[in-house]
């Protein structure tokens, strides 16, 4: 049985995966700004660090697997986009790399991280939004959305998810990731039932902007659902996805982005590939 930590295990779909890891007899450690083994509160740097030491310290340093669920939605407040950007964005990064080396210490961890549909259906998210995140200046990502007014919380929420897509694609193919054993990869929900998705239907204009939105399929996910296919990708069915980001949303991106996806590659990334094959020498 394994020992995985995760994120925003007091509520939602964070707490889903706890429940059924816990069932199946796994040690979960939780953390959480409440009710969790680790009560730490990701949107400060010491809080942070507080949990990364933690888990460090109840894992004995070995991970099979995590789960980053913790995160906040588009909703009211002034301060609401700074918190975005901390808790979305530098709660999962900062922690992955903390516990970089316990995950590699078990040799096949998986992680799944909790991006969001808003990544490919929101418009017109700031370049730099994302650039300044990437960069680790969550103030200047902060000052990007203020041109929203008070649509800014949507936008960071969108940034932030974006930025974490990338950061982890990027990162998951490298040796101190894909090279070390660990599986780092994304699940992006969408309209899911949940504290989060309640507080957004409590104003009068997130209840528009959500029932609004198109669902092909019809109604609002269910926690769980979402939660067994975390547990799926934590799974050893996951030793062979490495830096993807799974959509289960009802549809919702396939109706936005039909066209968009696959693309072909980039050519500056083609000819990368083109000189490595030049220099590649099959074996007889
Ligand atoms: P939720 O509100 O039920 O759970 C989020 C958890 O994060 C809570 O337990 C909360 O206490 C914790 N949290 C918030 N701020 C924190 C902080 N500063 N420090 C530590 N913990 C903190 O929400 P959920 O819908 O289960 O969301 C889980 C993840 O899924 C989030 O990352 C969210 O962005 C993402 N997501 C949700 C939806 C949806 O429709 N519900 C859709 C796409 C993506």
């Amino acid at each position: 049985m394994g020992v995985y930590a995760v994120t925003g295990s007091a509520s939602g779909m964070g707490r889903a995966v706890a429940e059924r890891l816990r069932v199946a007899g796994h040690v979960v450690i939780g953390v959480d700004i409440q009710a969790a083994d680790i009560v730490a509160d990701l949107s400060t740097a010491p809080g942070r660090r507080a949990a990364i030491e933690g888990v460090l310290a109840e894992s004995g340093g070995r991970l099979d697997g995590a789960v980053l669920a913790a995160g906040l939605g588009p909703g009211p407040g002034a301060n609401r986009p700074h918190l975005i950007m901390q808790v979305n964005y530098f709660g999962v990064v900062e922690l992955l790399q903390g516990w970089q080396a316990a995950l590699a210490a078990t040799g096949h961890a998986k992680v799944v991280v909790f991006a969001s549909n808003a990544t490919t259906t929101t418009p017109a998210v700031p370049n730099r939004t994302v650039r300044a995140l990437l960069d680790g200046n969550g103030d200047k990502a902060v000052r990007s959305v203020r041109i929203f007014g008070r649509q800014a919380p949507v936008f960071a929420y969108a940034g932030s998810k974006i930025a974490l897509c990338r950061w982890l694609r990027g990162a998951a193919v490298t040796p101190g990731w894909a090279g070390a054993g660990i599986r780092l990869n994304a699940i992006a929900p969408g309209a899911i039932l949940t504290p989060l998705l309640e507080e957004q239907l409590a104003t009068p204009d997130g209840a528009k902007a959500i029932r609004s939105y198109p669902i092909p399929v019809g109604g609002f996910g269910d926690p769980g659902q979402i939660a067994d296919w975390v547990v799926f990708m934590l799974s050893d069915a996951a030793a062979f996805l490495c830096g993807s980001v799974v959509f289960v949303d009802g549809g919702s991106d396939a109706y936005f982005r039909a066209n968009d996806w696959p693309r072909t590659v980039p050519v500056r990334r083609l000819l990368a590939y083109l000189r490595r094959m030049r220099a590649f020498t099959p074996v007889p």
